[in-house]
């Protein structure tokens, strides 16, 4: 490809430098701590009416690994992919308070939310009840099928009542 692009003076676009990417990145980055936000209506998470807030010692192994077998065609995202472990193993873990994160790292992060959940390293803050609640109970419903459509709604729901996530939902299958 780099070939073809010389052959017909194509390559005129400067080369993406991550490594630069990266490290400037990491230079201009607040300090992280012990928990980072992966969710929260501050980021303009619409369908959610809660937080997602994550132990930053597990978010840390789990970036590495992630920056690793995902790649990104968006290079500031790939970017803040590659820079994310980094950033988290540098985490102040004696500070206690949550950390927000930037509109990329929040890219990378906020898909994967209910994973870091299932895996118990994320809990959920109700913005109703001002509290971390359990026992969260998580609902799909309206599910239908239709040639290699799938639509569903999910619905999250604290023990007080409170709506913490609602979305419709859809996913194509290619087959
Ligand atoms: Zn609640």
């Amino acid at each position: 490809m780099q070939f073809i692009k010389k052959l017909f003076g194509l390559n005129k676009e400067p080369e993406f430098d991550i490594e630069k990417a990266v490290g400037e990145l990491l230079l201009n980055l607040p300090g992280c701590s012990k928990y980072v936000v992966v969710i929260s209506p501050k980021y303009g998470d619409k369908y959610y009416n809660c937080e997602v807030v994550a132990e930053t010692q597990y978010l840390s192994e789990w970036a590495a690994n992630h920056a690793e077998v995902v790649l990104n065609f968006n290079k500031e995202e790939q970017a803040a992919r590659v820079a994310l472990p980094h950033w988290l193993r540098s985490a102040d873990l004696s500070n206690k308070h949550w950390t927000y994160v930037t509109y990329y790292f929040h890219k990378v992060l906020s898909p994967y939310a209910l994973d870091f959940i299932n895996k118990d390293f994320a809990e959920i803050y109700c913005l109703e009840c001002e509290s971390i609640v359990k026992n969260i109970k998580m609902e799909e419903f309206d599910k239908k099928k239709s040639g290699g459509y799938v639509w569903w709604t999910d619905l999250w729901t604290c023990p007080e009542g409170h709506e913490l996530h609602y979305q419709k939902k859809q996913i194509h299958f290619i087959y």
